[in-house]
């Protein structure tokens, strides 16, 4: 079914064979030996595909939201630990750019489009979990910069990005807002990275701890102006974010249901003689299977065009999609899974690695209950916080 909107399609081409290329053959170590992907990230930067939301007069692609769920559900496919650390990248560098200045396009934006620089999130604290838009983190004003103190959770791409967009209490209490975003350089003093993240699935995104001590930030790293919170979380980071995350279960759920699929055409019984897919009730199955994954894909399509219409309807359909996406391949990669029998339950299954990723859905933040929280409140005409 073509649900990618035709103007993307030379542009999907282009991720798909960086995918089938580069990420499929070597999504397996990736995930056995929690690898974080460089191949992967060193492949989409020679393809030029690194500046997805950077300008054009900067080098870059400037696409919006549906090409990050194109090009995230197209990596994942083949590696989904790939498709998570590139699409962080793809929403830090979309923070970036929302109000980057003139300084912070040279800067950053145009090293990233030519796949020179990597960025990525440290917005999630411990001390606020799932509540990632809450930061507690320290900005203090220090003469010509800031100095920054704090510890991160989750961090992907951990000390592999050369920037991290990070939230911060406002250093300075003003009508804006609480909480303000600074770029910090990996190469800055003070910064030190905890333990690695051994996880279940996504094992390669090397999401980790970061504790900034008494860190010097330049004033010109401030995104956006003191304060300016409602921006980076809810009008940018929110939507990039999501949309990725869409992106990246709905292809996790489209490689299990063609990996159940090869297998039931292959897996023959000897009496009959007939393949599993020859079952009525296998039939029956893979239908509905089919449509799930299609209605999750035409959900974050859908909501992905009316962000990129700046549409103002475009809030809740974009929080509803990635609740549908992860339950979906929740679901899917555990129905695969069964219909696959003993063959996918194996610790090194394909099968097995799939399900494992599709379950970071309900323990990522913004998790299914709050993100359905937020949908509601917003039609109601409530206050999403
Ligand atoms: C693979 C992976 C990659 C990640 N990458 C990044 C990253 O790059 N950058 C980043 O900043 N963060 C990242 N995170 C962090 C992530 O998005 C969350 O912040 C984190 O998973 C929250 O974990 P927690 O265990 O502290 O949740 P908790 O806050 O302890 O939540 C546990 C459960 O309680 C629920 N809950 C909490 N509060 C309420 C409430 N008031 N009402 C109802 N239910 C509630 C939650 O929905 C959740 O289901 C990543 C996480 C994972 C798993």
């Amino acid at each position: 079914m073509k649900v990618i909107p035709a103007r993307l399609r030379s542009l999907q081409a282009r991720f798909t064979a960086v995918a089938e290329e580069v990420l499929r053959p070597h999504a397996a170590r990736v995930d056995q030996e929690a690898q974080w992907p460089a191949t992967s990230f060193a492949a989409l930067a020679d393809a030029g595909l690194m500046g997805l939301h950077v300008p054009k007069r900067l080098g870059g692609l400037e696409e919006g939201f549906s090409a990050l769920v194109m090009a995230t559900e197209t990596l994942a496919q083949a590696c989904a630990s790939s498709a998570l650390c590139y699409g962080m990248h793809c929403v830090g560098s979309a923070v970036i750019a929302a109000k980057a200045t003139r300084d912070q396009e040279e800067r950053y934006l145009a090293p990233i489009a030519q796949g020179r620089h990597i960025t990525t999130l440290a917005l999630s604290e411990a001390g606020h979990g799932a509540h990632a838009y809450l930061a507690d983190t320290e900005l203090r004003q220090d003469g010509l910069d800031y100095r920054v103190c704090g510890t991160k959770q989750f961090v992907t791409n951990g000390s592999h990005a050369d920037s991290y967009v990070v939230s911060t209490q406002a250093s300075e209490s003003n009508e804006q807002g609480e909480f303000s975003c600074v770029l910090v350089d990996k190469t800055a003093a003070g910064l030190s990275w905890l333990e690695p993240w051994n996880g279940m699935g996504l094992r390669g995104n090397s999401s980790r701890g970061l504790r900034l001590d008494d860190v010097r930030v330049p004033r010109a790293n401030r995104l956006g102006d003191e304060g300016d919170e409602v921006w980076y979380f809810f009008q940018i980071v929110a939507p990039y974010f999501l949309t990725a995350m869409a992106g990246t279960y709905n292809g996790i759920a489209q490689a299990a249901l063609a990996n159940a699929l090869a297998h039931m055409r292959e897996r023959t019984f000897s009496r009959s003689g007939e393949s599993l897919a020859h079952a009525d009730m296998i039939q029956d199955k893979v239908g509905a299977l089919w449509a799930r994954v299609q209605q999750a894909r035409l959900l974050a399509y859908h909501a992905a065009e009316l962000a990129d219409a700046n549409d103002p309807d475009a809030l809740p359909a974009i929080l509803a999609c990635k609740v549908g996406a992860g339950e979906m391949a929740v679901e899917v990669t555990t129905e695969t899974m069964t219909l696959c029998g003993g063959a996918a339950y194996r610790d090194n299954a394909v099968q097995a690695r799939l399900l494992r990723d599709a379950h970071a859905a309900p323990v990522m933040s913004p998790t299914s209950a709050l993100l359905r929280l937020w949908t509601g409140r917003l039609l109601l005409g409530l206050p999403i916080l």
